[in-house]
């Protein structure tokens, strides 16, 4: 990679309304080789991306309040999947947690809509991954009309708050849409279909859902316009290629994780008080060399 940073190739400009049209899904912003070596440079921020995370979390042993919370949206066969898969398991797993929000229960229904996702969100020192999100609420309800729009259309002013809110909390968000075309997407829904082991994956209604992709695009440029600020951007992955889309994620993680920049506190005891005591407990305790049991 050269010059400037994934995060500001990728990231939407507040202010600025997206057109998804002029966004190529096949592009790959700041990276210029293949599959191959892209694969190689994903491998190779395993290491980085772990000692971050480890460091979030030592922090927030500490009392650092920091945390990350990133927001993977996309239609049916984008990768959301896919980047927990190849991406999000890079990361510490006793402090990541992943969770898919499906439609939503019929207690979730009669609450606010951001009642379900404040049960899920990340504590200190913590990675959330949302596969899917509030973001559905302006989405597949507005493109179905299941809530009047005067209900909708009310959401965007909340989810700003909402997120305005959790980024003084210490949330760092990152929230990406994963950019495909119809036509990988066709081609993506008819490998499952010839593909056993990806049946389950298969939904009747995606395809259906394709008929609605124009007003897919419309409720997303919306959203994408209309809920991004400094403290809560959007990134529009072009997703295509898969190897890219992982490439593109791993290094907004990276990035993201080093923006917050968590360090290991010091200790809160006395290290010195603390080394002698078990440098004497090794005096007293160590077992016997074999030199010593053969004098004995
Ligand atoms: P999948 O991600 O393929 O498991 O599908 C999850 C489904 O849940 C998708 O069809 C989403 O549109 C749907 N879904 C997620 N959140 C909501 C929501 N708030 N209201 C209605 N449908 C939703
Ligand atoms: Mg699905």
């Amino acid at each position: 990679m050269t010059g400037a940073s994934v995060s500001a190739l990728l990231r939407q400009t507040p202010g600025v309304p997206v057109d998804l049209s002029c966004l190529d899904p096949a592009a790959t912003p700041g990276f210029s080789g293949g599959k191959k070596r892209a694969g190689r440079e994903v491998a190779a921020l395993g290491d980085p991306l772990a000692e971050l995370h480890t460091r979030l979390q030592a922090a927030s042993t500490a009392g650092a309040r920091d945390r990350l919370l990133l927001i993977v949206q996309g239609t049916d066969c984008s990768g959301k999947d896919g980047v927990g898969r190849h991406v999000v398991s890079l990361l510490e797993p006793m402090w990541s947690r992943s969770v898919a929000f499906v439609k939503p229960t019929e207690e979730e229904l009669r609450h606010n809509f951001l009642w379900r996702i404040r049960k899920e969100l990340p504590v200190a020192g913590q990675v959330a991954v949302f596969n899917r999100s509030h973001y559905e609420d302006v989405l597949v309800v507005r493109v179905h009309n299941l809530a009047s729009p005067e209900i909708w259309q009310g959401r965007y002013e909340e989810i700003n708050r909402f997120e305005r809110r959790l980024a003084a909390e210490g949330v760092r968000l990152v929230k990406l849409m994963l950019h495909i075309s119809p036509e990988v997407q066709l081609k993506r829904l008819t490998a499952r279909l010839s593909d056993p082991t990806k049946l389950w994956k298969y939904n009747p209604g995606d395809f259906d859902e394709r008929s609605f992709w124009p007003r897919y695009v419309d409720a997303y440029e919306v959203a994408l316009s209309r809920c991004t600020g400094p403290d809560a951007p959007w990134y529009i992955v072009p997703a295509d290629h898969k190897w890219y889309r992982d490439w593109a994620v791993a290094h907004l993680l990276l990035e993201a994780l080093q923006a917050i920049g968590p360090e290991y506190p010091p200790a809160d005891f006395d290290l010195a008080a603390e080394r002698a005591r078990l440098d004497g407990e090794g005096a007293v305790s160590a077992p016997p060399t074999r030199h010593a049991v053969r004098r004995a």
